[in-house]
């Protein structure tokens, strides 16, 4: 399930992110092979999945690690590049539950 739209795709449409420890503190880092240990979060790479996972706070909630640093414009375009840009494309084209 994408922790922005809480709409549920098959895990080749979405990408995963974990938490990481940063030279600031703990920050959001893709999971590019999706092996990654310990708690992750599924998001469709789209910037109103991000913007949305970010104004609720999923991504706190998900990855459970308080303080955790997001910074949404690099994280859309990390999940972009992550999900490939064609791919990208048709998961906006076919988002059609966000309000
Ligand atoms: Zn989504």
């Amino acid at each position: 399930m994408c922790v922005g739209c809480r709409g549920r795709a098959n895990r080749t449409q979405l990408v995963r992110v974990v938490a990481s420890s940063g030279p600031t503190g703990p920050v959001v880092e893709i999971d590019h092979r999706k092996t990654l240990p310990g708690r992750g979060a599924w998001l469709h790479p789209s910037a109103d999945c991000v913007e949305a996972a970010v104004r609720r706070k999923a991504l706190h909630r998900a990855l459970r690690v308080d303080g955790i640093t997001v910074d949404p414009d690099g994280l859309v375009a990390s999940l972009i590049t992550a999900g490939g840009g064609d791919q990208a494309e048709e998961q906006v084209a076919q988002d059609m539950s966000t309000p």
